[in-house]
């Protein structure tokens, strides 16, 4: 199996090569050259599917005694014996929770894989990397949890001073281990971005410090979301619609992908808080970029959704060039469409998009405590809301749940009175002890401190 870039002018890698790149040297994403299939699906445990699912896309990079020894250790950190267990919410819709990773967001099933991955392939090269990035909150945690037991990995994560909630910080900056830094930058959260970005421009330096990413675009966390699609196949009789609460396109892609393998998932429904881009999209063909408002879900809170790229290539019959030119033109004027030929072939069969505004958010999160006494955490809750809306007889509908509601108390508490308690494993978090740096929104100190670490 070979990896080629969304945009038609990036060499072509294989698996290893390609995890460690994150991004295309010209600026396209990763992606397989073909799609595989899965025929039958296999019996046993979650990390025996996963093994099965990613076998096809390692290209002989990775034996599958060796994948299978990583999927087992990444999803034994999951305090579930499911891992992703299968919960009833209401007649005909259930919910599976992504969030009983080490910190409690559905990030964790991709970055407990790939942290393994990354320390894996550097053993065997005899090399090491460090893992700059940006957070608004649950990546730099998830990415910190991954990474935080490998010897061939530093990673620094800038996140925005005094911006991100308590617990979010709090699970990055009690972390205890040599490789790990974190850094509170005077500035918001796209300043923190744009000093990323600057460093991975900045060749030199880049070099000299075998600087790597884990963001979403990531082909590896893309691929380890598609078991959770596979895995509700063998919990549900027939086809299935899943509701997914989106911000980066990726973890609805992964549906997209396990459909492209023979999963019997229906239809996709894409769920968007108030920035709302992908839905105004699929409601209209036309994405139009707007700003970006802060929401009760902020992992959601994004004005372009990165991974959309891959299946906007799709669309474009694989042609790089077209797509490069369509994006280019959409970065510079804001505005990008497609056909309506390419959207009753791509989209119509299979998307649906929904919608929820921060008083709809709050009015699911009650509705459900008040039918079922759960709570839901506020990006669960915006799906939940579109899943009601597109729940058909007959056809079992599954919400992803994305975060736990001890994440995200505030809200959890403003429309219930409860607030959620966080799980046993980080009940001390508020007694640990913080380490962290504040650096100014300045590229040179930023990039001295990282040369430090
Ligand atoms: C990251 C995140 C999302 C959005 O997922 P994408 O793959 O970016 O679409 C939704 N909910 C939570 C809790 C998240 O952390």
């Amino acid at each position: 199996m070979q990896y080629v870039s969304t945009r038609g002018a990036a060499p072509i890698l294989g698996f290893s090569d390609v995890v460690l790149a994150g991004l295309a040297t010209d600026g396209g994403l990763y992606v397989p050259e073909s799609w595989p299939t899965i025929s039958s699906v296999p019996k046993g445990s979650y990390a025996d599917l996963a093994t099965s699912i990613f076998l096809p896309y390692l290209g002989g990079d990775i034996s599958p005694e060796t994948m299978s020894a990583l999927c087992a250790d990444a999803y034994s950190t999951f305090r579930h014996p499911d891992v992703v267990p299968l919960v009833n919410l209401e007649p005909g819709h259930q919910l599976m929770e992504l969030f009983h990773g080490p910190t409690l967001a559905f990030k964790d099933v991709a970055l407990q894989l790939l942290g393994r991955l990354f320390d894996h392939i550097l053993t065997e090269r005899n090399e090491k990397v460090t893992i700059v990035g940006a957070t608004s909150g649950d990546t730099g945690s998830a990415a910190i949890d991954g990474v935080k037991n490998c010897d061939n990995v530093n990673i620094v994560i800038l996140y925005p001073k005094g911006r991100v909630s308590d617990v979010q910080r709090r699970q990055m900056t009690t972390v205890d281990s040599p490789n790990v830094r974190t850094v509170a930058i005077d500035g918001t959260f796209d300043d923190c971005q744009d000093l990323v970005k600057a460093m991975f421009n900045d060749a030199p330096f880049r070099q000299r410090n075998n600087l790597s990413a884990v963001n979403s675009i990531n082909w590896a966390r893309v691929m380890a979301q598609v078991v959770y699609y596979f895995e509700i196949s063998r919990r549900v009789v027939g086809p299935f619609d899943v509701t997914v609460p989106t911000g980066n396109f990726g973890n609805v892609l992964s549906g997209w992908i396990a459909q492209q393998m023979g999963a019997p998932v229906r239809h996709l429904v894409v769920a968007s808080n108030e920035n709302d881009i992908l839905t105004r999209f699929f409601e209209s063909l036309a994405m139009n970029v707007t700003g970006v408002h802060p929401t009760l879900s902020p992992s959601m809170d994004i004005q372009v959704s990165s991974n959309f790229e891959r299946l906007l290539f799709e669309m474009n019959g694989r042609d790089g060039g077209l797509s490069a030119e369509q994006l280019r033109v959409f970065r510079d004027k804001g505005t990008l469409s497609v056909e309506s030929d390419q959207y009753e072939q791509w989209i119509a069969p299979t998307f649906r998009a929904g919608r929820a505004n921060n008083h709809d958010t709050l009015a699911t999160i009650r509705s459900v405590y008040e039918n079922s006494g759960m709570l839901i955490d506020p990006h669960t809750a915006v799906g939940v809301k579109a899943a009601r809306e597109f729940t058909e007889e007959g056809v079992p509908m599954i919400t992803l749940a994305t975060a736990h509601p001890a994440k995200f108390p505030d809200a959890v508490e403003r429309a219930t009175g409860i607030r959620p308690e966080l799980p046993e494993h980080l009940s001390n978090l508020f007694d640990l002890p913080e380490k962290t740096s504040e650096l100014p929104n300045d590229l040179a100190a930023v990039e001295a401190f990282v040369e430090r670490s």
